[in-house]
């Protein structure tokens, strides 16, 4: 029936290309935490809440419907049962993502809906937090890492192969160094290598080769 594997690491490691692979590999669940985050996210700013308005974003995501279905490239992200899956991409959903994922109430009720996702096993998930929070009994965690500038480039050109309107290489890495910084040093769950995770620096890695030595860890 399959393990839980856990797959953490700061934005844009490739954390989810790579999981999207791996579970096709052993035909397990792929689940996909940043998306979920993004959709609270999204949902709150439909509603035009401020971002300092917690009580209402925690009640919104207490209530909101957050659910996926397979697709290819990319797996579907659904919101009350309406698509968002390029709606949780935008740029104002990465600025400010990292402030409502820093609301304690909020990692409760998304971590309560993981685990329930990841019970049966079979499960490759990606996130912030889960070999050190979500699943702290995963038998296989991997902390991804690859330097901001690699980071930024593959974000890069990941945007203009989706045709999604994209800001420059050096916008994206500020960007994504300081939504790493936010989501380091927040009070609750903080992005951290769990001590029983294997690093991957994939700096100069092919995807294949971080699916092929992932696979290995998993097969151990
Ligand atoms: O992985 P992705 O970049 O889509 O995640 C978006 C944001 O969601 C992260 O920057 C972080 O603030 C938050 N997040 C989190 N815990 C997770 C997954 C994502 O706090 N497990």
């Amino acid at each position: 029936k399959g393990i839980q594997v856990a797959i953490d690491g700061p934005a844009s490691a490739g954390k989810s290309t790579v999981a999207k692979l791996v579970a096709k590999r052993f035909n397990y669940v792929y689940c996909d935490t940043g998306a979920m985050y993004r959709v609270v996210t999204l949902a709150a700013l439909r509603k035009g809440l401020s971002m300092d308005d917690t009580d209402q974003i925690v009640r919104l995501a207490q209530q909101i419907k957050i659910s996926f279905q397979p697709g290819d490239p990319e797996q579907r992200v659904f919101l009350d049962g309406d698509e968002v899956t390029q709606d949780i991409r935008q740029g104002q959903i990465d600025n400010n993502v990292s402030a409502v994922a820093a609301i304690p109430a909020v990692r409760t009720e998304m971590t309560r809906q993981q685990r329930e996702i990841a019970q049966n096993g079979g499960i490759v998930m990606d996130g912030r937090d889960i070999g050190t929070t979500v699943l702290p009994n995963a038998p296989v965690k991997i902390f991804m890492v690859a330097t901001a500038y690699e980071r930024a480039r593959r974000r890069y050109v990941e945007n203009k192969a989706k045709g999604i309107a994209t800001a420059s290489l050096e916008e994206l890495q500020k960007e994504i160094e300081l939504r790493d910084k936010k989501d380091s040093t927040r009070a609750v769950s903080p992005l951290t290598q769990a001590p029983d995770a294997t690093r991957l620096d994939t700096t100069n890695l092919t995807i294949d080769q971080v699916v092929d030595e992932i696979s290995k860890i998993i097969k151990k």
